[in-house]
This record gives structure tokens, C-alpha cells and sequence, in this order.
């Protein structure tokens, strides 16, 4: 038998390499743009008709290519980027597999003029279906242009599952805005059938995020830094009271180059599920800077997915930057976004060296904790009062050398501590002096945000608060319920919840000591009711959400508070992680500065 294996002809090897890297219009102006970034073009205009199908034309004001460079571009694996191997390692351009030119003359129809800035000529190329048309001196400007036309016009199949123009536009859009949100140094420009959609002057990186999502969006966001030899963190992240419905303004960029990263992204998320409702998305824009030796970018041709060493480490120092970024927030709303003379990269301005935030809970503080069965006892609360004086004044000592804000946030609550004048408004408010103004604190959400934290901190310390009851307390239930609560039998013991389940009798020994007996079967209830949000694998979650459910159940309506409640409630509130928000992402508390009284009280 004669032999049958033959090599592809190059039109064919490009056009199946052009499967992987050019998937529709958007990825022909990614590639097209990452081009003109590496020519180190300074202006680059995206012309697009009809959304990339008819005409993508792309003009930078790059460093231009020779006769020979013009040709040699269209050859597949032909990249002026990497020479060696080891230059795999240590990358600093967006291309360097060196396909996309090839790929994309395989498929549409290419016209390229180029020139070097020190010559009189460019060079004109035309391309398709892999085959030069035409390759010939002209005169044009400095710089690099392509035209791509009649996307696909030679695979049919392709081009039919190319979707309506307004998606297509969408995806077109989505890539400027990931090369765009980035490289701030850059002036881009999008014509859309002839109507501009973006023009971007050069900028600092609070207004180039301005100028692409509109001027709403700088209320919206608060700057994050932390640098530490691993990593550089910068950027911005939103508000949680501006959390989107739906997913979208979410980004992450490594050293430059938007990425795809789905643990992180469950990182950040998890951050904020402690502050943020169900269905809420919140923004986040996050450049990341790393040493290029210590990631991989060539696990994908389109060179999104990227792999890093000490994925896990960086995980927690992303975690920690933008939790501290919030908690910031919370306590400076006078971080002013709006203010333009931020710098570059919008880091922080005062004191950029963060460390992991260092505000925790005090675990042995328990503000509701009684020795009876009664859910508070007030006579209580002077015997326990010199143990946490100590604590408290352990707590001053660890903070002295702390950042600004967290000695802010230390005078104020000891101010609560020491003064300790409250009142109740509406029964619903608690309202406290201090020397800047009045705090006013939303009673329920506070004590839901305190209890929330001390039941996930039982669960780290496997420390139960169950109260005995005296009569179990017995209900028939379905089969199904059973099952369910079968499932969350382990977590809710630990947080002291303790029953047991025989066939359809569900019988209840013990309760968390917030929990009221009368409350107790409505709380099992709503558990089974929302198990499926519960129904998560991982554990941590799985604690999270019953933390947030049996806490949001027990704490305090809007009733009447005895004085040292509220004390105790304003105070405990302060020494949680996130006292700004309640676990279901509304806000806590409001100040009223001294100098708005002044101001009204003026005339
Ligand atoms: P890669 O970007 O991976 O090197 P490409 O196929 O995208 O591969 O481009 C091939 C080569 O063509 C590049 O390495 C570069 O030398 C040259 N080139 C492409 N676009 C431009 C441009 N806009 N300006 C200058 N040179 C360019
Ligand atoms: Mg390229």
C-alpha cells in the first residue's frame, strides 16, 4: 500500500488555526488592537461596519513595518516578539504566537499599508484566502492599518452562526473596553457605521473608566491597593450599595492584559457575599501586577486563561485587599473618587502600605450572652463588665500603631464605651454622640450583623451556645423536610441548634441562645425553605448561609431597648469585620457630622 499521510497545504493549516483564534468579529479587533499596543502605538481608531462582518478597519500610529516585516507578518508562527523558548517565561508583549495575522488572512479578505516612521514609503499588501493579491510601494502615513473585509466570506458555516449585529457590536465592545480600561496612556477611538462610540483620550485610570461606563460610575467604586513582593494590587471595586443585578463590569488584569480567572473571581465574590443580597453583582476592576516569570499565559490561544504560582496565596492577599478596601470605605466617605488629581493607577493616597486587614471580632465578646434562659438580662451585664474593660483596653493597645482610619474607627467606639450615651429613635435607631456628630445605627441590622459573626466564629472555635429547653419541642414533618434537615443537622448542632430526627418527628432539645423558643420552628422552616441556596458543597459557604439565615431570625425587631442593650449593641457593632453593612447588604449605620448642624443652624 502506497503511503497516505500528506502535509496541509498552509491556506488549510490557517484556516484551521484560524478555528481557534478568531471565533467572530470581536476577536479579529482584539488581535488587530494588541498588535497596535506592541507597535507602541499611541492612538489607535477601530472603524467597524456593520459589526465587524462587512469592514473592520484598524489604524494606529505604530512603529510601522518594512517591506519585508509587511510580507513575513502573514506567515503563521512569524512574530517579531519572541525569539527563544525561555522568552516564553518572561513576556511582555500581547502577541507572541505569532498566528493571528495568518489565521485572519485565511479568512477575509486583508488589505494592510504600513510604514516605518524614518522612510518615505510604506508598503501595501493585499491578502485572501491566504493568496497575496497584490504587494506594492504607496505613500501613507506613519503607522500600521488593516482592513478586514467580508469576514468568512470564504467558510459559510462560520459566518451563518454569526449572531445578530447588536450582540456581535457587543462582543466588539466588550474587547476595547478590556484593552481600554487598562491602557490609559493609549488614545482609542470606536466608530460604529460611522457614529463614534468611544473616543478616549489619554487619562488617569478613574477617568478612563469614566469616559467608557459614564460619569455615574466614579460614585460607584472606591480605589484598592496593597503591594507586597508577591503581587501589586490597583484598581477600583464597587460600592455593595451599587451592585448590579446581573453580572458584567467585572474584571481582573494581569501585568497589563485582561484575564479570565475564575478563582479569583470566587475569591472577590466571597469577599463581598458577607455584605451583598442574593443576585447582586458587584463591579470590581482589577489590575494585578506580577512577576511575568511566575505566570503562564500560553495555556490558551487567546491567551485569557493565564496560570499562576501560588494561585492560592495570591487568593488570599486579593481577599484581604478588597475586604480592606471596603472596610475603608465604610469609615472614609471622604475618599473622594471625583477628585482628578488622584494618581495614576488610583492607589490610595494616604498610607498605600496596607497590610491584611486587622480588624477581627473579639471572640469572647458576646454581648447577648446570658446565664439564664432569658434572651437578656441586664443585671448581667455589670458583672461582666471588668473582663472586657480588659479586653477593650488589650484591643487599644494592638490598634495604637494602626492606619488612621482604624484609629478612627477605635475613638469613636470607645467613645461609645466611655461616655456611653445612647437613645432610642422610632424604635428603631440607635442614636449616639460623639465629638464629630451623631452616629445613627439601624438597631436590627447591627444586632443581625453581631450575631452573624459570632456563629461563624462558633463554628471556627467549634464552640456551641445551645440552651437546654425544658419541654423538647416536637412537630411532624414531611419526608423531604426530614432529608433536608438531615443534610444541615452537623452545622446547626454546632451553632446549637440540637434535634433529632426520627422517621417524620422532628424533636428539638436544645436551641442557640439568641433563638426563642417561639421562634424556633419558623427558623427550621425557613432553613429547609431556602436549602436549596444552602445546598453547596463547600463547607465554609455552607456555614456562611447558615450563620446568615439563623441570625437574621434572631436578631432584634423594633422594640423598646433597655439603655445597656443599645450600649452593648453599638459597641459589639463596632468590633465586627464589616460594621458598615448587614449580611443581607443593607446599610448599618449613618453619621451626622457636627458641622451639617452648624451649617443648617447658621441664620
Ligand atoms: P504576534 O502578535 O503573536 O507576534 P501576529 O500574527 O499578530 O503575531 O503578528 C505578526 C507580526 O506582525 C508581529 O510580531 C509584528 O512584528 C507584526 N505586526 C503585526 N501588527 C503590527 C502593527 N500594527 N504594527 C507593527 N507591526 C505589526
Ligand atoms: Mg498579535
Amino acid at each position: 500500500m502506497s503511503d497516505i499521510i500528506q502535509l496541509l497545504p498552509d491556506a488549510v493549516a490557517n484556516q484551521i488555526a484560524a478555528g481557534e483564534v478568531v471565533q467572530r468579529p470581536a476577536s479579529v479587533v482584539k488581535e488587530l488592537v494588541e498588535n497596535a499596543l506592541d507597535a507602541g502605538a499611541t492612538k489607535i481608531t477601530i472603524n467597524i461596519k456593520n459589526a465587524g462582518k462587512t469592514l473592520i478597519h484598524i489604524i494606529d500610529n505604530g512603529c510601522g513595518m518594512s517591506e519585508t516585516d509587511a510580507r513575513m507578518a502573514f506567515e503563521r508562527h512569524a512574530t517579531s516578539k519572541i525569539r527563544q523558548a525561555t522568552d516564553l517565561f518572561n513576556i511582555k508583549t500581547m502577541g507572541f504566537r505569532g498566528e493571528a495575522l495568518a489565521s485572519i488572512a485565511a479568512i477575509a479578505h486583508v488589505e494592510l499599508k504600513s510604514k516605518l516612521h524614518h522612510t518615505e514609503m510604506g508598503t501595501q499588501i493585499i491578502i485572501s484566502a491566504s493568496q497575496v493579491e497584490l504587494q506594492e510601494s504607496i505613500l501613507c502615513d506613519n503607522g500600521t492599518q488593516f482592513l478586514i473585509k467580508d469576514l468568512f466570506y470564504n467558510i459559510p458555516a462560520r459566518r451563518k452562526f454569526l449572531k445578530k449585529d447588536t450582540t456581535e457590536f457587543k462582543h466588539i465592545m466588550d474587547e476595547i473596553q478590556r484593552i481600554a480600561i487598562v491602557h490609559t496612556d493609549i488614545c482609542f477611538e470606536l466608530i460604529h457605521n460611522n457614529q463614534q462610540i468611544y473616543s478616549l483620550p489619554i487619562s488617569n485610570s478613574q477617568l478612563r473608566l469614566k469616559n467608557i461606563f459614564g460619569k455615574n460610575i466614579s460614585k460607584e467604586l472606591v480605589p484598592i491597593f496593597s503591594d507586597s513582593p508577591l503581587i501589586k494590587i490597583t484598581g477600583f471595586i464597587g460600592k455593595p450599595e451599587s451592585a448590579k443585578k446581573r453580572s458584567g463590569q467585572q474584571f481582573f488584569f494581569v501585568n497589563g492584559r485582561f484575564m479570565r480567572h475564575p478563582y479569583f473571581f470566587r475569591t472577590v465574590m466571597n469577599t463581598y457575599s458577607d455584605i451583598l443580597g442574593a443576585d447582586a453583582y458587584p463591579s470590581f476592576f482589577i489590575k494585578l501586577e506580577v512577576d511575568p516569570d511566575s505566570i503562564d499565559i500560553n495555556i490558551h490561544p487567546t491567551k485569557t486563561e493565564i496560570k499562576f504560582e501560588n494561585e492560592f496565596a495570591l487568593a488570599q492577599i486579593i481577599g484581604a485587599t478588597v475586604k480592606e478596601a471596603i472596610g475603608k470605605y465604610n469609615f472614609t466617605s471622604s475618599i473622594d473618587f471625583q477628585n482628578e488629581d488622584l494618581p495614576m493607577g488610583g492607589a490610595v493616597p494616604v498610607n498605600a502600605d496596607i497590610q491584611m486587614p486587622s480588624i477581627r471580632v473579639n471572640p469572647d465578646y458576646n454581648p447577648f450572652a446570658p446565664t439564664s434562659n432569658s434572651n437578656y438580662n441586664p443585671q448581667n451585664f455589670e458583672k461582666k463588665q471588668n473582663p472586657q474593660t480588659e479586653n477593650w483596653a488589650n484591643l487599644m493597645q494592638s490598634f495604637e500603631n494602626q492606619e488612621p482610619e482604624q484609629q478612627e474607627i477605635l475613638k469613636r467606639t470607645s467613645e461609645i464605651d466611655k461616655d456611653a450615651k445612647v437613645m432610642q429613635l422610632s424604635l428603631k435607631y440607635i442614636v449616639t454622640p460623639t465629638e464629630r456628630g451623631l452616629i445613627v445605627i439601624h438597631q436590627r441590622r447591627a444586632h443581625h450583623r453581631i450575631l452573624y459573626e459570632q456563629y461563624l466564629n462558633n463554628f471556627q472555635e467549634h464552640k456551641a451556645t445551645a440552651q437546654q429547653l425544658v419541654f423538647p419541642i416536637e412537630k411532624t414533618v414531611s419526608e423531604d423536610y426530614a432529608l433536608m434537615l438531615a443534610e444541615v443537622k452537623a452545622e446547626l448542632e454546632i451553632l446549637g441548634f440540637i434535634f433529632n430526627i426520627d422517621g417524620q418527628n422532628l424533636m428539638i432539645n436544645a436551641l442557640p441562645v439568641d433563638v426563642k423558643e417561639s421562634q424556633a420552628i419558623e427558623t427550621i422552616d425557613s432553613i429547609v425553605q431556602n436549602f436549596e441556596q444552602f445546598n453547596t458543597s463547600i463547607e465554609f459557604e455552607r456555614q456562611k448561609y447558615v450563620s446568615k439565615m439563623l441570625s437574621y431570625r434572631a436578631s432584634v425587631g423594633y422594640r423598646s431597648l433597655e439603655i445597656q442593650e443599645m450600649q452593648q449593641i453599638a459597641r459589639a457593632l463596632f468590633l465586627t469585620t464589616e460594621p458598615g453593612y448587614c449580611p443581607r447588604g443593607k446599610r448599618i449605620f449613618t453619621m451626622l457630622a457636627l458641622s451639617e448642624f452648624e451649617n443648617r443652624l447658621k441664620i
